[in-house]
Parts: C-alpha cells; structure tokens; sequence
C-alpha cells in the first residue's frame, strides 16, 4: 500500500492557476482542500473536475481560518488567492492592499498559531517593473509600477521577515504570463472580465468578439509590439508542487522565476492563434496600453537546478492549442465565454 501524503490547502483553488495546481496536487497524490472565496473561482469546476473540499470564504476571515486549521490536519499552504487585475489595482488600490496584503498576513499569522510553517506563494515577474535586462534573473531589482505588483514585493518582504521572525518557510514563483489549459482539457482559463492576450485572441477566434486590440505597435521590438514569456499553466502548477516538497523536505526559503525562457510578440501569438484555430482573428492596431515594458522574459535556471523543474509544454503552439480546446468546450456550454 502506498503511504498517503498530507493535506495542503489550497487558496484560491477554484481559481485559474489554483485549479491546475489542485489536479497536480491531487495526480500526484495529495488531499486537498480548496479556501476560496468564489468572487473570481469556478463551483462548478471544483464539484465537477477537482471534487476536493470547498470551504466557500475569506482569508481575512480569522475565525473561519482558524476553524479550517483545527479541523484539518494541513502540511502546508499553497497561496493563489489574490486579485490581479492590474489596471483596477491602479483605480482602487485599497482593494489590492486589503486582500492581497493583509489578507495574506491574516492568514500568515493563522498559520503560525496552527503551527504550520510551508508556504508557497504566487508571486509574479510584475514585481520587477521595467526590466534593465532580459532574461530577469531572480536578483533582477524589484521597483513594481503598479500597486498589483507592489502587493506581491510586500508579501515577499513579509515572508522573509516572517522567516527570519518565526521561522515559516517559503517558497515565492514569480509566474510570467500564464497561459494554456490542463492538457486533457478539463481545465483552463475563465476570466470575467477576461483582459489577458490569448484568451481575447481566441474568443475572437470564436466570435464572442469582433476584434483584438494590438497594444502598442511601436515599441522597440522587431515587429513593434511587447514581447512575453508565456509559461503553461500545467508547467506552473508542476512547480508548485515541486516548491512544496522541496520546503516539506527542509528547503530553506526561496524565490523563483517561472518562465520558459524565451519570448513571443503580440503579433507572433495572434499569428500562431489564427494557423491553430483555421480562423480569421481580425486585429486592430490600437494604442499602447499604460504601463506595458516592451519586453518581459525570465530566466527560470534557478528552479531548474534546486527543484529540478523541467517545463513538458514549452512550445507555443502547444500551449494555444491546449487553450483552444479549453475555449472551445467553454464556449459551447456558455456562450458568452
Ligand atoms: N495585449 C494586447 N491586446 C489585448 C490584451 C493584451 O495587445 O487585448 C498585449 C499587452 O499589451 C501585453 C501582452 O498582450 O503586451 C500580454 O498582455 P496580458 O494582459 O495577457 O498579460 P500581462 O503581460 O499584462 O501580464
């Protein structure tokens, strides 16, 4: 018989990048239990797919916090629960620093009186700002222009004083642009409001949309559009649960980009997007939007070496294609997705 493996909660586990991380976790053989608060998650994906424990609430819930830790015997916390628009996080940033700054801290200090020390946090590359240098490397300077990213690089502090005080132990990711959909496509990407690149390319591929808007089409790039690193959302979720075993294992603190490396124009994404789907995907050129860098690409050697993470799906095409699919099945159950 196979020794079972502990219990992680998992906030923000209904959500995009947290619903892949719960059927990783749960593939690999962990109990899961799920703490969402459903404002941006999906029930249905949770009771249809990841079938674990939904507890539907907030993390600046103190006693719900408390109460989940006593009932449950939890290892360790993956921490997804966030909000992440960075545009809204500009016009209310009292939002931003409510939930994702204190929020975390409240459910920090639960941790600590529950006497569980494992974190692994969503962090993102937007606590870099505007790159010196591309690929960022993890010692890149942090110097966030909006008030999304300087949530991230406060909770990163807060976790290292949060060590050094009390010896909790973290692992942050600082994702790229997450894209893609669970290759056997019972997961994917579900936004509402949707603002990322791919989704909105294949929505307009399936015609909830007339048009793409191009942002920007003179930045110094080749083709004058931004550059991203896009990471599978699969590749991500295997991270985290490589983060988790590594800190279950005694690993010290430690931040880590995620990123494959290499980077594609929002010219190059709608072009693979158009090739995959057979569809025409009109664009419009459009200005740029306000506080884009015109190039985003990360170094992940770090996580390759200490974790031994090794991304399946870092093919472009791959990661569109699994998209597709994903949108396509969404789209035909809700036709406004
Ligand atoms: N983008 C675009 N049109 C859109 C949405 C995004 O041209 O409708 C561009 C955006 O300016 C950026 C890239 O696509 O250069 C990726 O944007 P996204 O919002 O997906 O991710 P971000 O890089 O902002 O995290």
């Amino acid at each position: 018989m196979v020794a079972s493996k502990p219990t992680i909660l998992v906030t923000g586990g209904a959500g995009y990048i947290g619903s892949h991380a719960v059927l990783t976790l749960k593939q690999a053989g962990y109990d899961v239990v799920i703490l969402d608060n459903l404002v941006y998650g999906h029930r249905d994906l949770v009771e249809s797919v990841l079938q674990v424990k939904l507890i539907e609430g907030d993390m600046n819930d103190r006693t719900l916090l408390d109460q989940l830790f006593a009932s449950h015997s939890i290892a360790g916390v993956m921490h997804f629960a966030a909000y992440a628009y960075v545009g809204e996080s500009v016009s209310d940033p009292a939002k931003y620093y409510r939930n994702n700054v204190i929020g975390t801290v409240t459910l920090l200090e639960a941790m600590l009186a529950a006497n569980i020390k494992q974190f692994v946090f969503s962090s993102t590359c937007a606590t870099y700002g505007i790159p010196k240098s591309v690929p960022i490397p993890e010692d890149h300077p942090q110097d966030p222009i909006n008030p999304y990213g300087a949530t991230k690089l406060m909770v990163e502090r807060i976790l290292a004083d949060f060590d050094r005080a009390y010896g909790l132990k973290s692992v942050c990711f600082r994702y790229f642009n997450a894209a893609g959909a669970d290759p056997a496509g019972q997961l994917g990407e579900d936004h509402q409001p949707e603002t990322h690149l791919i989704p909105l390319v294949l929505q307009t591929a399936l015609g909830v949309r007339e048009s793409i808007a191009v942002f920007g089409t003179d930045y110094p790039t080749p083709d004058g559009t931004c550059i991203r690193d896009y990471i599978h959302v699969t590749d991500l979720a295997a991270a985290h649960v490589l983060g988790l075993e590594y800190l279950l294992q005694g690993g010290a603190s430690a931040k880590f980009n995620l990123g494959n490396g290499n980077g594609f124009s929002v010219k190059e994404v709608i072009e693979t997007a158009r090739r995959i789907t057979g569809r025409d995907i009109p664009a419009v050129e459009h200005d740029r939007r306000p506080g884009d860098p015109p190039a985003l690409i990360g170094s992940s050697e770090r996580a390759k070496t200490i974790l031994g993470w090794q991304p399946q799906y870092s093919d472009l095409e791959q990661i569109i294609t699994h998209a597709w699919n994903w949108h396509q099945k969404r789209h035909a159950i809700d036709p406004s997705s």
